[in-house]
């Protein structure tokens, strides 16, 4: 479905990003990987090798947009275009507001939200210039309940999707679509590190009755990059068994 789609993927070393890298590579994109550490990067870009899945990576600092500009560009220069960006490196939280220090709600908000602004503004230019592209974001269902703990992750994902509908007006004129999949709760490292008393009154309020994988997420991602999803902007897409908290 995206045969030669030039594609970059930030959090592609494990978990919902890994599993996007895979499914776009074995649907022919050209997948471009972004890890925080060379060492993760190299894992996961050998690990697809056993599988005969070739993908690049690269481990910018995401809070650094200087960064981020110049390795776009890099890719930039090797591919001619820019086709599709995911915006999926994240992380959270589940400290109450008292215990929560500025510098972790920070750390948050610059990763969750200020990344996938800088990762948006480099690819911008070089997908208008195409007049087409894909910006995908990863929202979550906390982005529509809230959460009763670690007040940063809900905030960020709030903005997640303001910025995919806002974007999603501005952009919409040079065929650029922007949309968000907003995952429940998924088998990633992510949940393995928040503890049990958060996760199963979650799971209750699953009517599908278990917990996400995250080729579940990576499929969303699939249909919302492919022309399947051409009339499709400004969408914020649960995946989430149909979870209401
Ligand atoms: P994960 O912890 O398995 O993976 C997170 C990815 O983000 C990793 O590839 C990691 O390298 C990258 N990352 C973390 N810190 C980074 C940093 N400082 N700089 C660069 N990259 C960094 O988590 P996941 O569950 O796969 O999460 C992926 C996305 O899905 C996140 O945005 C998360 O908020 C969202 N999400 C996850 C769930 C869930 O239940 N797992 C639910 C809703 C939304």
């Amino acid at each position: 479905m995206l045969k030669n789609k030039v594609t970059i993927i930030t959090g592609g070393t494990r978990g919902i990003g890994f599993e996007t890298a895979k499914l776009f590579a074995q649907n022919h994109a050209k997948v471009i990987l972004f890890g925080s550490k060379e060492e993760s990067v190299k894992k996961a870009i050998e690990k697809l090798k056993k599988e005969n899945i070739e993908v690049e990576g690269f481990f910018p600092n995401l809070n650094n947009g200087k960064e981020i500009e110049e390795v776009v560009e890099k890719i930039y220069q090797k591919y001619g275009q820019i086709d599709i960006l995911i915006n999926n490196a994240g992380i959270s939280a589940n400290k109450k507001i008292e215990d929560t220090s500025i510098e972790e709600f920070d750390k948050i908000i610059n990763l969750n939200v200020n990344a996938a602004f800088y990762m948006t503004k480099a690819v911008v230019p070089y997908m208008k210039n195409k007049q087409s592209g894909v910006v995908l974001n990863t929202s979550s269902m906390v982005s529509l309940y809230g959460q009763a703990s670690g007040v940063g992750y809900p905030t960020s994902k709030f903005a997640i999707n303001g910025m995919t509908k806002s974007l999603a007006l501005e952009l919409g004129k040079y065929n650029i679509r922007v949309n968000a999949v907003a995952p429940g709760i998924t088998n990633t490292d992510m949940v393995a590190n928040l503890p049990k008393e958060m996760i199963e009154p979650l799971l209750k309020t699953v009517p599908l009755g278990r917990i996400g994988e995250p080729i579940d997420i990576a499929n969303a991602f699939l249909f919302l990059a492919s022309p399947m999803a051409n009339y499709i902007t400004g969408a914020i897409l649960s995946v989430d068994g149909g979870a209401k908290s």
